[in-house]
């Protein structure tokens, strides 16, 4: 009797793993349509940029938690499996601080060169920046994709991933916007900055700052390049 209690729980427990290996394979072997971005792995990079840093903490969470915080930890998380894929990840940051030097006048500016000199030597196939929203109005909710401005790579990978939040995340906005903002503008890699939720919001901040939910965004995020890309043909 042991044993047979014992078999039905290995058998539930290898049912539990295909359920996952099945899941994860059923995102990233999906046939892509584009044929414009259809390189290997190998030679396939992205560098994840995640925003603010240092003494620019972005916005500020009801409980005094950072965006640039949970920027990063999303970022890395990203990056994490990205890299399990065999993509070549370069980060703009990988701690707390900016990538301004010494906090003075123009710090923001310099912030940004930096990063942007960052993206130009990596000459990825694709820029990834990581945000979160805030507004005065706190029931704003919703992960929303913004995608750089006058490319068509951008705005398909952009419908395509908020597509792909709204089925996985709940409560993600239903439409991507373009964004003109200059880590898109930056260079000619294609470009998407994703605004992960709203800190303002106490329910989605409440998400926003555990491991579960930041994993589920970034899986999302890794699911929506590896499909837009065809990366697993
Ligand atoms: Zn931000």
């Amino acid at each position: 009797m042991i044993a047979i209690i014992r078999n039905l729980k290995k058998t539930l427990c290898y049912l539990l793993v295909f359920t996952f290996l099945f899941g994860a394979n059923a995102c990233i072997s999906y046939s892509n349509k584009t044929t414009s971005a259809s390189s290997p792995l190998p030679r396939f990079s992205v560098v994840i940029d995640a925003g603010h840093g240092g003494i620019d903490s972005g916005c500020v969470g009801a409980s005094g938690i950072y965006e640039r915080d949970i920027n990063l930890s999303i970022s890395q998380k990203l990056g994490n499996l990205l890299q399990t894929l065999g993509i070549k990840v370069t980060y703009t940051r990988t701690n707390e601080d900016g990538l301004y030097g010494i906090f003075a006048s123009g710090f923001k500016m310099r912030d940004m060169k930096a990063r942007e000199e960052i993206i130009k030597k990596a000459n990825p196939n694709l820029v990834v920046s990581i945000h979160l929203n805030s507004f005065t109005d706190k029931s704003a909710r919703g992960a929303q994709v913004f995608y750089a401005l006058n490319s068509d790579i951008s705005k398909e990978l952009g419908e395509e991933l908020q597509e792909m939040f709204v089925e996985q995340i709940e409560g993600s906005r239903k439409s991507c916007m373009p964004g003109d903002f200059y880590i898109l503008n930056c260079s000619k890699s294609a470009g998407i900055l994703v605004e992960c939720g709203f800190l303002s919001n106490p329910e989605e901040e409440a998400k926003l700052i555990t491991n579960e939910y930041q994993e589920r965004i970034a899986y999302t995020i890794m699911c929506g390049i590896v499909e837009y890309f065809g990366l697993s043909q």
